[in-house]
């Protein structure tokens, strides 16, 4: 397999191309932001763990039938995805209250929901990534009423498979973001899930073991990053 040019560089990660058609490398870098990249540094060993912690758990989805473009780990910053056309949809479930939920409502953080939410917002940096419904979503063509209803499903769908994962590893899983992409003729998962898109707690202590220590200088942060990857054993 050839690394070839660059096609994609985000906040946190890189596209490249392969000599294979339909294959492009997801390589993770140490680059954090957060608050719209008004805040940024380097988080030494973090595009190792997120690497390892994403191609652990979407090897985990693969296998309770979810269809992901994760094809393999190829070395410890990068894996080899599918080449998808991304839905500029972020979808996030969550299961307890905490960040924009408690600032946009007033309410505290840490509230157990009786059943998960889905919310959906415009992926776009511009706008600071605004809250959608369906209607939006549809009007502005970015997915059509079949996809939204699938991706709803699915998200619903990854919620239990990775909450039922992660307790058995001590862990709650609070909230997470989701994109997904279309692949031939098909929706399929892509994009990332790492503590850089998903809160999680320690069940016994609910220290905050996810990006929220870098957002908030919690301290530990390389550390988290290195003990998530050890317990989700990627
Ligand atoms: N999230 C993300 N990318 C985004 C927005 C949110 O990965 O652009 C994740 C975030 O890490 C958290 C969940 O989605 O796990 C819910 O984020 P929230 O809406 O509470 O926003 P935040 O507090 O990060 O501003």
């Amino acid at each position: 397999m050839e690394k070839r040019e660059k096609l994609y560089e985000g906040k946190a990660k890189i596209i490249y191309a392969t000599d294979v058609n339909d294959l492009v490398i997801q390589h993770f870098k140490d680059d954090a932001t957060a608050f719209d990249g008004v805040k940024k540094d380097t988080v030494l060993g973090k595009g190792v763990a997120n690497n390892n912690i994403s191609s652990k758990l979407f090897t985990l989805l693969e296998k309770e039938g979810i269809k992901t473009h994760f094809e393999k780990k190829l070395n410890e910053n990068e894996m080899l995805v599918k080449s998808v056309e991304i839905i500029q949809v972020e979808t996030i479930v969550r299961n307890i209250s905490a960040g924009s939920f408690c600032r946009k409502y007033g309410v505290e953080e840490g509230i157990v929901f009786d059943k998960p939410t889905v919310e959906f917002s415009y992926k776009s940096d511009e706008f600071h990534d605004p809250l959608m419904n369906d209607d939006h979503i549809r009007v502005m063509k970015l997915a059509t009423e079949a996809e939204i209803d699938e991706i709803r499903t699915k998200a619903l769908q990854i919620n239990e498979i990775l909450k039922k994962f992660f307790d058995s590893i001590g862990i709650i899983v609070v909230d997470f973001k989701l994109e997904f992409g279309r692949y031939k003729g098909e929706v399929i998962l892509a994009d990332e899930i790492s503590p850089d898109t998903c809160r999680f707690w320690d069940k016994e202590t609910k220290k905050k073991l996810d990006k929220d220590r870098f957002r908030f200088d919690l301290g530990d942060v390389e550390e988290t990053y290195a003990e998530m990857m050890k317990r989700i054993g990627g």
